[in-house]
């Protein structure tokens, strides 16, 4: 059995340079027990189940022992937190294991997440609590069935020993799989310190692993940063059109590979509210939902800076091969929303008009106070007749008001409704990780009872299905939700 406890690695970012990392082994702790172990996901990697939840194999999931290939270390990177720029973050309560190759050639990085101290965790513990891991898990989980681009939850274990935050809280580990942990700040890091061979041999790496094809470009940096802006359009494209608010878009949260990564204080949200904010630390709302792609092209414009002396020879032509890359962003950010607002009311590939009427069901819906999942949901059976969307207006007159054009319009267009009513459920879930739910089962998971948050994670692993109970909107809509940053 110990014998199956094998992983593929091939670790290329341990060959990097000395002062991309430090080298070091994860800090035991006093009693691994395993929580969850994500057996479709290690069957992916190429991993087997059975023996990652054996003993030896639990151990490894809690950084107690270190298995056969794994080259640990914790990886520097920069970032800008809230806009204000830190020059050294990097890995300061996660190791980096190695990379596997799974069986079909595909790279992922295994990484412990509150793995214990390392170098960079500056006044930090190094270590998780179990909420936020447990939650990382759900909502990573919750977005991968939804087919957005993102980090993966491989295993929870809890560590025996405690947390402290506020008060003593039950330590975890997280295994997070991620097609790599590259981050802009990563770039950000070389770039601080003038170090353009570090930077250079960086942007190597990200190219040969997340864009291959870029490789015998004319100007490789110039397309690298051209990928990641479309990437990550596309990706906060996806992030609106399910209304999912990350929380803390600082630029050592924002991927090279275009994937959603570091689930903190991350929320969907309920009522349609574009000034939705629930992130306890973010007080002025820089994080708010409507203000997402703003953000990312904010962060993307940081990308382009630390990347400046690779663009083009001399400041000028890199200024304006950087300028020309980022104007790139906005209407890749806008063909993706608007395409992907048309899909959701049945319109896909229509018109700019059609565009503007789905903008015009989300502002009655913000007037209204409508749940934003199951407007759209509901949208889908509107199709086939159904009057029920009205009812989640505070004042269903106006959703009446704007379904009558919508109507016309479907009328106009034409087609089969139950093939539109079919398409437009495979964009609109039925489910996602409700506040109000991820919540109570967590709460359950600290007083011993995981049954909630298997049914959740279990749930919401068939988002676009509808489900018992799932179509009714959340009690206490009213209240602030709060998610705290402090894991
Ligand atoms: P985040 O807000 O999760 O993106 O983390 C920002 C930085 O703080 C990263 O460098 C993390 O590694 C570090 N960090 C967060 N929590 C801890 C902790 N408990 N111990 C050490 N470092 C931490
Ligand atoms: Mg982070
Ligand atoms: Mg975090």
């Amino acid at each position: 059995e110990g014998q199956a406890l094998r992983f593929p690695f091939d670790n290329s970012y341990a060959r990097l340079p000395e002062r991309f990392r430090a080298r070091l082994d994860p800090t035991p702790v006093a009693a691994p027990r395993l929580l969850r172990l994500n057996e479709a996901l290690a069957r992916r990697l190429g991993l087997d189940p059975a023996a990652l939840a054996s003993p030896e194999g639990v151990a490894v999931l809690a950084g107690n022992r270190v298995p056969e290939g794994a080259e640990p270390l914790a990886a520097a990177y920069a970032g800008h937190q809230f806009g204000n720029f830190v020059p050294q973050l990097g890995d300061g309560r996660a190791i980096l294991l190695g990379e596997v190759v799974a069986p079909d050639g595909a790279r992922f990085d295994i990484q412990l997440k509150g793995s214990g101290p390392t170098p960079f965790s500056r006044r930090g513990d190094g270590r998780a609590a179990l909420g936020p891991v447990l939650r990382e898990y759900l909502v990573s989980e919750a977005m991968a069935a939804l087919g957005v681009p993102t980090t993966r939850a491989l295993a929870a274990v809890t560590t025996g020993e405690q947390v402290y935050r506020e008060t003593a809280l039950p330590g975890a580990v997280l295994t997070r799989v991620a097609s790599s942990h590259i981050r802009v700040g990563t770039f950000a890091y070389f770039a601080a310190r003038g170090d353009v061979e570090g930077l250079r041999a960086l942007a190597d790496h990200a190219i040969a692993r997340h864009y291959p094809d870029l490789a015998g470009a004319a100007n490789p940096y110039r397309a690298l940063l051209d990928g990641v802006i479309a990437r990550q359009a596309a990706l906060v494209a996806r992030w609106m059109g399910i209304g999912f608010i990350h929380g803390v878009m600082n630029t050592d949260n924002t991927s090279i590979s275009g994937e959603t990564i570091d689930y903190g204080p991350c929320a969907f949200m309920d009522a349609y509210d574009p000034a939705t904010v629930f992130s306890s630390i973010d007080q002025f709302g820089r994080y708010a939902y409507g203000n997402q792609p703003r953000i990312m092209q904010w962060n993307l414009a940081r990308l382009a800076e630390a990347l400046l002396p690779l663009l083009d020879e001399g400041e000028e032509a890199a200024l304006a091969s950087a300028n020309e890359a980022l104007a790139g962003f906005a209407p890749a950010f806008e063909g993706a929303y608007l395409e992907g607002l048309r899909a959701k009311i049945g319109l896909p590939g229509g018109s700019t008009g059609d565009a503007a009427m789905a903008g015009e069901l989300l502002k009655a819906m913000a007037e209204n106070r409508a749940d934003f999942t199951l407007t759209f949901r509901r949208l889908c059976r509107a199709v086939e007749g159904d009057n029920s969307a009205r009812d989640l207006f505070a004042a269903p007159a106006a959703f009446d008001a704007w379904a009558g054009t919508w109507r016309a319009r479907l009328a106009e267009v034409g087609g089969d409704p139950a093939a539109r009513a079919a398409a437009m459920r495979a964009v609109n879930p039925a489910v996602i990780p409700r506040n109000h739910l991820v919540e109570s089962a967590l709460a359950s998971a600290h007083a011993g009872d995981l049954g909630p948050f298997e049914a959740l994670l279990e749930s919401t692993s068939r988002p676009y299905e509808d489900q018992p109970g799932a179509d009714v909107p959340p009690p206490g809509a009213e209240e602030p939700y709060l998610t705290f940053c402090g894991t």
